[in-house]
């Protein structure tokens, strides 16, 4: 019953419009709107031999960062500098030595134990189960670049509770084992997580290969060592149901989260006697960030780590060893150096982490409501979502619509403040409207503000450990780097899928991350080809446009070798303090519109 309401409810958001399209072009087409769209959006595409190289690199060094910050915990009271000045001390030395080199990385290594190793196959065998037997809700992921709409299992709020309950059970009423036991086992796990880890890049590379589960949805690159790295399948499973994706990112992932933390919160007490504020406000932070998690699973279905990543080692590296064991530095340090915060300090820290979450669920649970609501109607601050309908293409070669709200948290700034102009002259309450409008102006209104929320949680995080060590404040130095990095992964990918319609949205919703601060002053560049040279009315046109201020063009050239035409739009908008250099090649552009027909074939 539920499951035919959700899919009748996902139909309805997802009209189809069908449209005639040209699938052997590689280039972006008109389509029979005058649509834009990259037919490959979301597959196969070429990467730069740097990429390329960077890529494996990452392969190569994250698994060594791990164990750095895991010795320097272990061995060096989690002082990041220690161990690199006691190495360059024996290099340094007037006699050095490799065999005492060598010793001395030894002694860094975690060491693989028995007890660790079967710790983790049962904590696998246990999420898998769980994940398979508890009763579940059926959950819809968004359209696939081939066309499919994938149902999932969501249980994870349930596996959640069992699994903490079990484990609290298990430890402290049944004594079965120490509470502290994931502590106690903290290295020997790290090789058993890095030995998963690695082997489930390989699995997935071949799976994606010899068994793929979709394969109209695989992404291949010109690098095999990408491939590996970012991953081919989008969505591999077994058989219909256990998917690949969902299942290590939520439950050996982020359902340890907050037992790795359970678990240092009772050796701190073990250690030192009791547990610190610091401890418990740490504790809190996360449970509330994984818990809604949990509670909001079916809302994750969407984001882009399940609709848009492909499987390969980012994710399953990523999930298994590097999100339980960077992502709890905090517990660690904590544990090795007990913080007692202040009260003024708790409460700020406290305030600053229940603000960002807020702020982070808010924004999320707005776009959902809005992408939930058919044909986008809903009521966002009072009044009726506004958005933009933006095309795009299946490779079934279907034609869909996408919505992308403009208004709320996810508006312009520019756009609310003249509402609240309009309040204010048709009401008197003007100290009210003064107070609304500053808000507006403060907290709005970004394409991405769902990140900020979630960077002032992970900042308090942080805060719970004080001030003396470099350490815990890896997570939002790291935090910070992902989701800037994401801004423009998403930038490129969402122009991929809707052409100017993207570009028409972001004209709308013009700041990145932060109002007035993170502007978009990328170039964004538009190719359009055709088989029919006609450079001279395309000129003119352009011209024409730049001329009116309406959109601003340049680079317009010809390929006659391949006897076709091809032309550039170049278009950027900066902040006003940079637009009086007047670079050359950028433009500013307010109230955007592109029209530049393409002539036909
Ligand atoms: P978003 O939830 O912002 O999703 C971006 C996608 O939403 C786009 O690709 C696009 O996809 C769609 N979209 C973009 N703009 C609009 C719009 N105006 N209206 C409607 N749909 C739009 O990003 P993420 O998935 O990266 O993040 C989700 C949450 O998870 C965030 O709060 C983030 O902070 C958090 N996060 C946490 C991480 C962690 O490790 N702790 C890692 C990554 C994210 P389409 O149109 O194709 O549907």
């Amino acid at each position: 019953m539920i499951e035919n309401e959700t899919k009748k409810r996902i139909n309805k958001s997802a009209e189809k419009v069908i449209t005639t399209r040209n699938d052997n072009n590689n280039n972006i087409k008109s389509t029979q709107g005058g649509t834009k769209v990259d037919p490959h959006w979301g597959r196969s595409h070429n990467i730069s031999y740097l990429t390329a190289f960077l890529s494996s690199l990452l392969m190569f060094t994250s698994p060594l960062m791990v164990i750095y910050f895991w010795t320097a915990c272990n061995s060096y009271g989690c002082s990041l500098a220690e161990p690199a000045i006691e190495l360059y001390s024996l290099l340094s030395s007037p006699t050095p030595s490799i065999v005492a080199v060598q010793s001395f990385l030894y002694s860094l290594l975690p060491v693989p134990t028995l007890e660790a190793a079967k710790l983790y196959v049962y904590w696998l065998l246990f999420q898998f189960v769980l994940y398979v037997v508890l009763p579940a809700k059926t959950g819809y992921g968004q359209q696939t670049p081939a066309g499919h709409r994938l149902p999932y299992k969501v249980n994870g709020l349930l596996a959640w509770v069992v699994s903490h309950v079990c484990f609290l059970v298990a430890s402290c009423y049944f004594e079965l084992f120490p509470a502290s036991l994931v502590q106690r086992h903290w290295g020997g796990l790290l090789v058993a997580a890095n030995c998963y880890g690695y082997s489930l890049t390989l699995f997935s590379y071949i799976k994606a290969h010899i068994a793929p589960s979709h394969p109209t949805d695989r992404k291949f690159t010109n690098s095999r060592l990408y491939d590996i790295f970012m991953g081919i399948e989008l969505n591999p499973r077994f058989g219909n149901w256990f998917d690949f994706k969902l299942f290590h990112n939520g439950r050996p992932g982020i359902v340890a989260w907050t037992l790795i933390n359970l678990s240092f919160g009772f050796a701190q007490y073990e250690r030192i006697g009791y547990v610190t504020n610091s401890m418990v406000l740490l504790n809190i932070l996360h449970a509330a960030y994984v818990l809604d998690f949990f509670v909001n699973e079916d809302w994750y279905l969407r984001t882009i780590d399940i609709a848009h990543d492909h499987f390969g080692f980012y994710l399953s590296w990523g999930d298994t060893v590097w999100l339980p064991y960077m992502y709890t530095l905090q517990s660690h340090y904590l544990y090795r150096n007990p913080v007692d915060l202040s009260y003024p300090m708790f409460s700020g820290v406290l305030a600053l982490g229940t603000g960002g979450y807020l702020i982070f669920r808010a924004v999320n649970h707005q776009k959902d409501v809005f992408r939930s609501s058919p044909n986008g109607n809903c009521i966002i601050w009072g009044k009726k979502a506004t958005f933009v309908s933006a095309k795009y293409v299946t490779a079934d070669g279907t034609e869909h619509i996408g919505r992308l709200l403009t208004s709320g948290f996810w508006g312009n700034v520019k756009k609310c403040y003249k509402r609240s102009t309009t309040v204010i002259i048709s009401n008197t309450y003007f100290i009210y409207c003064l107070f609304i409008k500053t808000i507006l102006i403060i907290i709005g209104l970004s394409r991405h503000f769902n990140y900020v929320g979630d960077l002032m949680l992970s900042f308090a995080m942080c805060l719970t450990c004080g001030f003396e060590h470099l350490l815990p404040y890896f997570y939002i130095i790291y935090m910070t780097m992902l989701l800037v990095h994401r801004i423009y992964r998403d930038d490129e990918r969402c122009f991929g899928k809707y052409g100017d319609y993207w570009i028409q949205y972001k004209s709308i919703v013009r700041w990145k991350l932060l109002p007035y601060v993170f502007i978009n002053f990328n170039i964004t560049a538009l190719k359009f080809t055709s088989d029919k040279s006609s450079d001279d009315s395309i000129a003119d046109i352009v011209k024409a446009q730049r001329n009116e201020g309406a959109c601003s063009t340049t680079d317009i050239g010809a390929n006659r070798d391949l006897g076709s035409y091809e032309q550039k739009i170049v278009i950027g908008v900066l902040p006003s303090s940079l637009q009086r250099l007047s670079i050359p090649e950028i433009y500013r552009t307010t109230d955007f519109r592109i029209d530049v027909p393409i002539p036909n074939n």
